[in-house]
């Protein structure tokens, strides 16, 4: 039986970004270090106008691999043939309606489709001039549009291409409950310590006259909400009290 692949494999080997048309090669270096950040792997180019070029190889930094093994097409259809979904970017609306999504929703449909046996996705990018055409968006399941300015909604390719990657990566790691979250370095306060250092700053309050005892309004309401809000840590609690003290044993010379 084949191993279930991870998502760190799926993203590298089941999505591909395929960048049509492009004229500049700076943006296909640019691209490529957008996906390999983002831990994908594939690039193809239909119809590059300037490829290889060392400018693709310079503004692609540490991603120069991905261009070396960027697959090179003469058209959209030689580039997707193997893919069982294929989404079209498009900074613009189009006469007739497709199916049309944010990032985020195409996204979680790529994860969603690779749960489900798909085994290659493609994500299609036009031309910096003209974007891609109809028939090409027609080769698409879905369109996606990143939600901009309606003034001014053209991204550069390379920021396009950095967006859908970072969803898509994104997408994957919550799918997966992989997104890191460092661990607290100093243990969370209990309830009796937190009571004890709301207790002990009412004590210290009082003791400066900071408010009136027969009607405190909604003060240590607010206190207390404070540091309930907080979720103080035991060392955080300690160095309170330890303030708290110090100054009572100063008033109480
Ligand atoms: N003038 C072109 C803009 C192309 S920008 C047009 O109107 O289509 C080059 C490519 O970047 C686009 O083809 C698309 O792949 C991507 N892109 C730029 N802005 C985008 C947006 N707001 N949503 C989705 N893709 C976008």
């Amino acid at each position: 039986m084949e191993e279930k692949k991870t998502a760190h494999q799926l993203l590298a080997d089941s999505i591909k970004f395929v960048l049509v048309g492009t004229t500049h090669p700076g943006n296909i270096g640019a691209s490529a270090r957008a996906i390999k950040t983002m831990g994908l792997s594939k690039l193809f180019l239909v119809n590059p106008k300037d490829f290889p070029n060392d400018v693709a190889f310079y503004r692609a930094k540490a991603a120069k691999d991905v261009l070396e093994q960027a697959e090179i097409h003469p058209d959209l259809f030689s580039a997707t043939k193997d893919c069982e979904l294929i989404i079209g970017t498009s900074a613009r609306n189009r006469k007739i309606p497709w199916p049309l999504v944010s990032p985020r929703e195409a996204s979680q449909e790529i994860v969603q489709a690779l749960q489900q046996g798909v085994n290659k996705v493609a994500v299609v990018f036009g031309r910096e001039d003209r974007g891609l055409t109809n028939e090409e968006l027609g080769m698409c399941n879905l369109h996606v549009h990143i939600p901009t300015n309606e003034e001014y909604s053209s991204l550069n390719l390379s920021q396009a291409v950095q967006i859908l990657s970072y969803e898509t990566r994104l997408a994957m790691l919550e799918h997966y409950d992989l997104v890191e979250k460092p661990e607290w370095d100093v243990e969370l306060a209990d309830n009796e310590q937190t009571e004890r250092l709301i207790t002990h700053l009412d004590e210290l309050m009082q003791e400066v006259n900071f408010y009136d005892t027969q009607n405190p309004r909604k003060l240590l309401t607010r206190v207390r909400r404070f540091f309930k809000r907080a979720r103080i840590d035991k060392m955080e609690a300690n160095i309170f009290r330890g303030l708290f003290s110090a100054v009572q044993k100063n008033l109480r010379k």
